[in-house]
């Protein structure tokens, strides 16, 4: 073989058309580090590339006299070589050109690492944004519960639990309220003190628990009669208030006299119930405290005159 053949950079062997091979160049053998040329082009392959050879080979270059870059994987000890092959038929001889492809393979090798882990760090993101999302819903369902719960919470603590009323806690905040509002606006608003006459006869003739449901039929019927802007509340024992937004003091005493009056009349089995109420009204300079005061004096007076009546001041 010409020695420019026999040690070119490529790869070159001849076979014959049953491919067995009848020459190499120096590079192939080289290559695959072996003293003897293998006889047949079968035990250059690796199994893969010798189905593959087998397959494609012979039929194609029956038909069209060549075949142009087949990839292949030569074994070379424990070693594997990709290589391209070119072959021609020539003298009823098979005539292959090998290159290598080592770099490129590599090259492809690591442009498939690098899609698996950009794949795998995408995934990886999507999976830890779901699981984000998911946290994050988690979290506004809590907050909500926390805001119901704060809400139900906020309705215990202002409420009487006997009654369903407002309790002295909520009417306190409130009257602050409506006398900054009367301040600013020099609107009036009343209050109507509210206590039930010879109550203790109640308990002590029928009994606590019928003393309970007196106590929570008047709650409803002060409810009932009060308007949507009223606030009702329970003071404590068997006094209530109401706050009587934008009433001056004639209209808080006609509204004081009517639930005096349905209370008295209202139908209570056995008993008598009835009602001594104060009334009284916003005054200039006037704060939550003197409010109250004011309103018990009216309340006092109302006992003192016989109770079931309604007083002013
Ligand atoms: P007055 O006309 O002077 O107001 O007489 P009164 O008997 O209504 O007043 P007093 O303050 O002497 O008695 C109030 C009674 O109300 C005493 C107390 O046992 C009763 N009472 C307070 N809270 C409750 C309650 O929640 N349930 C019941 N059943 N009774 C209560
Ligand atoms: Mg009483
Ligand atoms: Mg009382």
């Amino acid at each position: 073989m010409e020695e420019q053949l026999n040690l070119a950079p490529f790869g070159y062997l001849v076979m014959d058309t049953r491919l067995r091979i009848l020459d190499t160049n120096q590079t192939l053998q080289d290559w695959i580090n072996l003293q003897d040329t293998p006889s047949h082009m079968h035990d250059l392959l690796t199994i893969a590339s010798r189905i593959y050879f087998q397959t494609y080979f012979p039929p194609s270059i029956k038909m069209h006299g060549k075949v142009n870059e087949m990839y292949l994987t030569l074994k070379a000890g424990n070693e594997k070589i990709p290589i391209l092959m070119n072959a021609v038929v020539r003298n009823q001889q098979y005539e292959c050109v090998f290159v290598q492809m080592k770099e490129r393979d590599e090259y492809e090798n690591e442009l498939l690492l690098a899609k698996r882990s950009a794949e795998k760090i995408r995934q990886d993101t999507e999976d830890a944004f779901k699981k984000l999302q998911g946290l994050m819903e988690s979290v506004e369902g809590k907050q909500q519960e926390l805001l119901e719960m704060n809400t139900q919470l906020q309705e215990l603590v202002t409420t009487d639990p006997l009654t369903g009323l407002k309790n002295r806690r909520f009417l306190n905040t409130k009257l602050l309220e409506y006398v900054e509002i009367a301040k600013i606006e020099q609107s009036p608003f009343s209050l109507l003190l509210i206590d039930v006459d010879y109550f203790k006869r109640v308990n002590d003739t029928y009994g606590h628990p019928t003393g309970d449901a007196v106590l929570q039929e008047l709650s409803w019927k002060l409810q009932s009669e009060a308007r949507d802007s009223d606030i009702v509340a329970r003071m404590g024992g068997e006094e209530f208030i109401i706050i009587l937004p934008y009433t001056n003091k004639k209209e808080a005493q006609v509204i004081a006299e009517r639930i005096r009056l349905n209370i008295d009349h209202g139908n209570w089995e056995n008993t008598r119930i009835t009602v001594s109420i104060g009334v009284t009204t916003y005054e200039i300079n006037d704060n939550a405290n003197n409010l109250i005061s004011r309103a018990d004096e009216a309340l006092y007076q109302s006992k003192k005159d016989g109770r079931n009546r309604v007083s002013i001041c």
